[in-house]
């Protein structure tokens, strides 16, 4: 028993699904369960049709409209005219419709849950009804009928006991009588029957639930790249695979802002000792990424790069120390706004923060921290984390750059930098 997961990148348009049902032949016997995100950049449509909603600009039903436009595009190059597919995939839309019809009252991020899961609710149903006309026997699952999560929207919290139970329940019937259980990533149910999501590319993290409550031989990640890299392709031309990782080091990657797989996935896997491999599904064949218990004698020199920073220096107003009191408050209001902080610096009369600018949480933590505190800003910053560090990438990397924070933890360097405005470089 296998779980696998495939990207929005995977699934973006016909020829790419075409692709995904290759892939699916060769695994014909099998008993997998495959999760499946949005198809492309079908997430970021939603939230830009959410945006338009609850700000009431007027252009909600066009932006949708265009969604919908795209994915019955998709279905015509992969379907006879009369398949049913069509009316399910209509029916999974005009949940968006009802919501985006009245003017918005409720919780934003209880509508966000509720109109951006659509978009794997929609992909699946595609995905599943394209591997049974190729013949592969495959059923489609509610993920809600399984995640259960508390109602925290946009960041479900998994009840791992009633998802145990609900998995231990629905699946072995379904996989027992087909081949394929194909599923969606990403979303979860509350215990009233409320869709929550898991977080911006928590569709990996979906899979790692379902290959936990199944206790799955290994799970594999389906990319655009050929497993875990060093660095990220589009920012650096000289990177290289990585072919064995451990669990321990998946996971520190993931916390310092390696975006190849979403930080919640490796802990449900690790936990079974279940082996998670990232492999292309441009070449099925290649050996991949193999997370698992063994690891590399030696790892190289790998570079995260989180752009969008920015400092946040807190002081007292009144010169007195930052002391405990202050730094519990201080947490207990990132927790509050769900900011992560990346790095922190502690001083006498203040304290610093680096956190990715998420200018809506940030607005408000701001207001709140100026009740109390003096706030001042730093924006336009990058993050550069580098794990087994050596001096000459760091160096190579700080070219035309100015340090601001800095801090080392073994063989992990991060510094918070900015660019050097070009006047200063000039000699005069
Ligand atoms: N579709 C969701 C997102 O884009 C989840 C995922 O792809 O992992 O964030
Ligand atoms: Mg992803």
């Amino acid at each position: 028993m296998k779980v696998f997961k495939f990207g929005g990148a995977s699934i973006e348009d016909a020829e790419a699904i075409k692709n995904v049902g290759d892939i699916l032949q060769s695994y014909k016997d099998e008993n997998i369960l495959i999760v499946v995100s949005a198809m492309g950049k079908t997430t970021n449509a939603l939230e830009v049709v959410l945006e338009a909603y609850t700000s009431q600009n007027g252009k909600a039903f066009e932006y949708y409209e265009a969604l919908k436009a795209k994915h019955i595009e998709t279905l015509k190059q992969l379907f006879p005219e009369h398949h049913e597919i069509y009316a399910i995939v209509n029916d999974a839309f005009v949940e968006i419709e009802w919501v985006i019809e009245e003017p918005p009252q409720d919780d934003y991020d209880y509508l966000y849950d509720q109109i951006v899961s659509v978009g794997e609710l929609v992909s699946s149903r595609i995905v599943a009804a394209y591997l049974n006309m190729l013949d592969l026997k495959t059923v489609w699952l509610d993920a809600r009928d399984v995640i259960r999560t508390n109602n925290t929207y946009r960041d479900g919290k998994v009840d791992w006991e009633v998802t145990n139970q609900n998995g231990s329940e629905i699946l072995p019937p379904l996989l027992k009588e087909n081949n394929f259980v194909l599923t969606q990533g990403f979303i979860g149910g509350t215990s009233e029957n409320f869709t929550t999501t898991l977080g911006r590319e928590g569709s990996d993290y979906s899979a790692a639930i379902f290959s936990y409550i199944l206790n799955a031989s290994n799970m594999t990640i389906w990319k655009d790249v050929p497993g875990i890299l060093t660095g990220d392709p589009r920012l650096f031309d000289h990177v290289s695979k990585i072919d064995r990782l451990s669990y321990k080091e998946a996971i520190e990657m993931t916390y310092y802002g390696a975006k190849v797989i979403h930080p919640k996935t490796i802990k449900p896997i690790q936990n079974k000792s279940i082996p998670l491999y990232v492999k292309s599904f441009k070449n099925p064949e290649g050996e991949g990424t193999i997370i698992s218990n063994e690891s590399e004698v030696s790892y190289p020199p790998v570079v995260v790069v989180e752009t969008d920073q920015i400092l946040l220096h807190i002081s007292t107003r009144d010169f007195s120390f930052v002391a405990e009191h202050h730094l519990g408050y201080l947490f207990r209001l990132f927790d509050k706004y769900r900011i992560k902080v990346n790095m922190m610096q502690n001083k006498a009369i203040s304290f610093s923060v680096c956190v990715t600018n998420q200018a809506k949480r940030l607005k408000k933590l701001i207001a709140e921290l100026e009740e109390d505190f003096n706030v001042r800003t730093d924006e336009g910053l990058e993050l550069l984390t580098i794990r087994h560090y050596k001096p000459e990438v760091l160096n190579s990397l700080l070219e035309g750059k100015i340090i601001l924070f800095e801090e080392r933890i073994q063989e992990t360097i991060q510094v918070v930098v900015k660019d050097i405005p070009v006047m200063r470089r000039k000699d005069w």
